[in-house]
Formats: structure tokens, sequence, C-alpha cells
């Protein structure tokens, strides 16, 4: 099922990632502001190149010898900051990235979210209040979590310095 999310991601086609181990975190926060980020504990760094660099992915690391001691990544990123939060503010600078696709994507599954079909059927799996409340949810198709603009929405979106998301 291709959901309206994907088909404005195809049409400007945005940067897509690869987050090295040290930079995970980071990885979560760009998921968050919509971005398509892999990343997996279990690969070594050479393996993560290669996918990256089949994929066209831009390779994010910590680690400025990267080049010499692996393949050359094709597209690369070396993230100056130590914390996650300026480093997240760091890739949006350099690379001018819009965060007007905030949380349509998983952070778990990388996933883009779907508009959840009949919330009546989530009452187990959502607060009372966030369905007295009306507010629109969103399913991921992979994991089947559910996401709603709460509080702990607007909490994220301050601290990394997004805009608040429309309903
Ligand atoms: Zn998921």
């Amino acid at each position: 099922m291709i959901s309206a999310s994907d088909r404005i991601h195809s049409e400007f086609s945005p940067p897509r990632f690869t987050a090295d181990h040290m930079v995970i975190r980071l990885g979560r926060y760009l998921r968050l502001a919509g971005y398509d980020v892999f990343w997996n504990r279990r690969l070594r760094t050479h393996e993560l190149i290669a996918l990256s660099n089949r994929d066209g992915r831009i390779f994010l690391t910590r680690n400025r010898r990267l080049s010499q001691e692996y393949p050359r990544p094709h597209h690369l990123l070396y993230v100056a900051p130590e914390h996650p939060v300026e480093q997240f503010r760091f890739v949006v600078r350099q690379l001018r990235l819009t965060t007007e696709y905030a949380f349509s994507r998983c952070v778990w599954c990388n996933l883009p979210l779907e508009a959840a079909p009949d919330p009546e059927q989530l009452r187990d799996r959502v607060p009372a209040d966030v369905l007295d409340r009306k507010l629109p949810l969103q399913i991921c198709p992979g994991c089947g979590r559910v996401y709603w603009k709460g509080s702990h929405v607007k909490n994220t979106v301050r601290r990394l310095g997004l805009l608040i998301p429309e309903d």
C-alpha cells in the first residue's frame, strides 16, 4: 500500500541516510524528522558502507579517518558535534533539510506511517483521552505501533527545534 507521504517523498526524492554505530541516536532523530535512515548494529562498518553505496545513501559518521580505514562511501557526511541533538541540527543545516514531513515515519522500522483505518479498533493500544480528543492516529505497517501528536511529540519537537506539525 502506498501512502500519501510515499508519493510526496518520491516526488522530491529527499536524501536517504546510513548511520554508523556512533550516530544511531542522530539516526533516530532524522527518522523522527521523516527521513529514511538505515542502521544495523550487527553489521560491520564496511558492510554498512557497501549497503549505503548500493542504495545511494549519505553515510553519517563521527569517524574522521573513516575513508582511510574503509572503502570510501560515495556520499559521506562527517558529523562534527558530539551531542545527538546538536548533530541533528548540524545535519539539517549542512544539507538544508526541510522538516515538514516530521512524524511521518516509524522510528523503529523506518517505514512511512499510514492513517489508522478505524480508531475504535485501537482502543487497547491508545489512551482513552487520545481517542476522546479525536487526535489523528497513524499506524506503522511494520510493527503496528500507533502514533499521535500528543505532548511527547511536542516536547521532542521543541528539543530538536522542529516546527510543531499540523494535523
Ligand atoms: Zn514500526
